[in-house]
């Protein structure tokens, strides 16, 4: 296996840390972002415990100029990004009747725009060395859309959009590009939502559980590897069967 550098944002989440744990478990050198320099230091520290190492730098993912930075130092320390993860992602829930300005433009812009932010400065070093692996984590609620959340699934939906066009521009030049849409997993934004309205979004998993975070991290990992070059514009859903649908 080649070893890679995979840059995965949100690294230090509940379903980024998974993913950063698989991806180093394959050999890659993986890199994340932090915005909090004393957050990052404690999950930094519980990662080595385990074994395992993870390149952090600053960065946020709704500022260009700020991931330009961050692309740029990765480049210095590990070399130009070969794996990019878009896993950072945020929620303000309200019936868009009450929804602010402000809370459409947070959920856009963290969700999606910072897909634009992060892999425009990664997509020329991959067209270049014709090798890229591209993996956007979207949501079920951006294919079947969700009450309370019209700003999360509109930019979760507009993230498989980017998907699907960056795949035909790039699928000549050794680069997939692919959408992984989680159901619910039991994560800290799960975990948030009042126990009630969660008992009822079990029961409409036929599974008739919460995913794990681990199996969203394996499915990315799928994505990443030298055997899937054919797969490429795909959005894989993993939902426990909640969302059958397109
Ligand atoms: P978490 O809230 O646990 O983690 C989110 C991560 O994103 C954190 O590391 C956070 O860093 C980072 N982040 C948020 N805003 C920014 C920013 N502006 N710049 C840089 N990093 C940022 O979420 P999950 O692990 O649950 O979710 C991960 C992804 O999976 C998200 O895109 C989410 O929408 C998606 N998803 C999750 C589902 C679930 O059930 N949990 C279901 C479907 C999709 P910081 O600590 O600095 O805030």
């Amino acid at each position: 296996m080649t070893q890679r550098t995979a840059l995965v944002t949100g690294g230090t989440g509940g379903i980024g840390t998974a993913i950063v744990r698989y991806l180093a478990k394959q050999g890659h050198k993986v890199v994340t972002n932090y915005r909090d320099e004393a957050k990052a230091q404690a999950w930094h520290k519980a990662m080595t415990q385990e074994g395992i190492d993870i390149t952090m730098v600053q960065g946020d993912v709704v500022e260009p100029v700020s991931c330009e930075n961050m692309i740029q130092a990765i480049h210095k320390k590990l070399g130009p990004v070969e794996i990019l993860v878009n896993n950072a992602g945020i929620t303000r829930d309200t019936t868009f009747h009450k929804m602010t300005y402000q809370q459409w433009m947070d959920v856009v812009n963290t969700n999606l725009n910072a897909c634009f932010n992060v892999t425009r400065p990664v997509i020329e070093d991959m067209r270049t060395r014709k090798w890229g692996r591209i993996v956007q984590i979207s949501s079920i609620n951006g294919l079947k859309g969700q009450y309370g959340q019209a700003n999360y699934a509109a930019a979760k939906a507009g993230m498989h959009g980017f998907t699907i066009s960056l795949a035909q521009e790039n699928a000549r030049f050794g680069i997939t590009v692919n959408t992984v849409s989680p159901g619910y997993v039991a994560t800290d934004m799960v975990m948030a939502v009042p126990e009630e309205v969660r008992e009822k979004i079990i029961a409409q998993i036929p599974v008739g559980r919460l995913g794990t975070p681990e199996e969203i991290a394996h499915a990315v990992v799928f994505l990443t590897t030298d055997e899937t070059s054919w797969i490429t514009g795909t959005n894989l859903k993993i939902n426990g069967g909640q969302y059958m649908g397109w």
